[in-house]
């Protein structure tokens, strides 16, 4: 069973074909800047790169670019069963993948007022997907969905609880996905039913979050009702004190549209070391320039304190798990928040298995720690295969 799964943005669209029985990734790739000028699609079919230079007015025309380049390489006579959609925001109904119907589709645009960024741009993908593909089902798997199972008081703000519940205000959380593929991996990494185990799973990435995966379910996790909440990340300011944003629309006279932007595309590792938003141009300044060392310090002490209250939050861990491009790359990131954690948690960083480049799933603790270090690299494309295809067999 062939399985697409796409992944909208407002001007990209990601994609992946996947062989469900095999579990290959035959093909995936990007098409960015849809609706612009200088629009390209990039793809790896079979292990070969390619790509072309083209405007595209629409989701529509990348999607057929894409279908054509597939159907010539890969696809060759075969067709797509069904496709599997990422969606940002569930809202507060939607705990589990679903069938996409009408209802379904109306609903994912309704939560536009919670993902103004995400939500239109994935509906938009599933219709495109609905016109190209007549007939076979389409799946939506929600980024929101592995947390569903917090507790009550884990996800509830210090706001007023009508007001909250008037507007659907809470933690939500994402990149549930991979959080739970993740978890998943991990107790199979430590031979252990994931039933038993207590996990903190690191997403660490250009949007980062941490989740406290308790026995196998989201029971905490740091991205709250949008993905802003949480350690600073690549442009977004994770958690601030609230009177700071005050403050900003008072002094700095920022409506919401300028404290969207702001908080969003101008903080984080980019706001504080004033040299970008890319992990490797920090690491490789932070020698010589103090705001990229002050930027990377806040980044691994927020992951500190993360670790250290799921701890808490959990009563124990037996393994904290490292994913996504810092998590999966950056050896010096995992080596000072594990450093850090030596005394609370007992984390032996076994410093060569740290070091070692691998796309593996890996120990990086020495046999004996208290607690398990783990690098698992994360493949959200492969879980939306995977649940498309169960809900499509039914
Ligand atoms: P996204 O959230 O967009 O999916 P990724 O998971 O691809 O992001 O992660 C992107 C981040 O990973 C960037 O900050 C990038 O600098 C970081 N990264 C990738 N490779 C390395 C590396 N070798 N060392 C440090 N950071 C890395």
């Amino acid at each position: 069973m062939l399985i697409l799964t796409l992944n909208a943005g407002s001007s990209s669209l990601k994609f992946c074909l996947i062989d469900v029985a095999t579990e290959d990734a035959l093909a995936d790739g990007l098409a960015e800047r849809i609706g612009l000028p200088s629009g390209a699609v990039k793809w790896t079919v079979m292990g070969e790169k390619g790509g072309v230079e083209q405007d595209m007015k629409d989701h529509k025309d990348a999607l057929t670019i894409i279908m054509d380049e597939l159907r010539k390489t890969v696809l060759k006579g075969r067709d797509v069963s069904a496709v599997g959609n990422r969606v940002a925001h569930g809202g507060p109904n939607f705990g589990e993948p679903m069938l996409v119907t009408d209802k379904v589709l109306r609903e994912i645009e309704d939560l536009a007022a919670l993902a103004p960024l995400h939500n239109p741009a994935n509906a938009l993908g599933i219709k495109t997907a609905m016109e190209m593909f007549p007939g076979k089902p389409q799946v939506a798997v929600f980024d929101t969905a592995f947390h569903a199972t917090m507790p009550d008081y884990a996800y509830t703000y210090g706001l007023p609880l009508e007001i909250c519940k008037k507007h659907g205000l809470r933690r939500y959380g994402f990149h549930g996905t991979s959080h739970r593929y993740v978890a998943e991996r991990t107790a199979k990494l430590l031979g252990k039913p994931l039933e038993q185990l207590k996990i903190v799973t690191c997403h660490l990435g250009n949007g980062s979050s941490i989740t406290a995966v308790d026995k196998g379910k989201s029971v905490d996790t740091s991205m709250g009702l949008t993905p802003l909440e949480g350690i600073i990340m690549g442009t977004r300011c994770g958690s601030v004190d609230p009177g700071a944003i005050v403050a900003l629309m008072e002094k700095e006279g920022l409506d919401a549209k300028g404290l969207n932007a702001l908080l969003n595309k101008q903080c984080g590792l980019q706001g504080i070391s004033g040299v970008g938003s890319d992990c490797r141009d920090i690491e490789g300044a932070m020698q010589t320039n103090d705001a990229a060392r002050l930027a990377h310090d806040t980044l691994c002490y927020g992951i500190v304190k993360y670790i250290g209250a799921y701890a808490a939050a959990m009563d124990g861990v037996d393994a904290v798990t490292f994913t996504a491009g810092i998590g999966e790359n950056s050896s010096n990131v995992r080596a000072k928040v594990c450093k850090k954690l030596q005394n609370l948690l007992g984390i032996n960083l076994d410093e060569a298995a740290n070091k070692e480049r691998s796309k593996n799933d890996r120990l990086i603790s020495a046999p004996g720690s208290r607690t398990a270090a783990c690098v698992v690299p994360t493949n959200e494309e492969l879980m939306i295969a995977r649940y498309t295809a169960k809900l499509v067999n039914g």
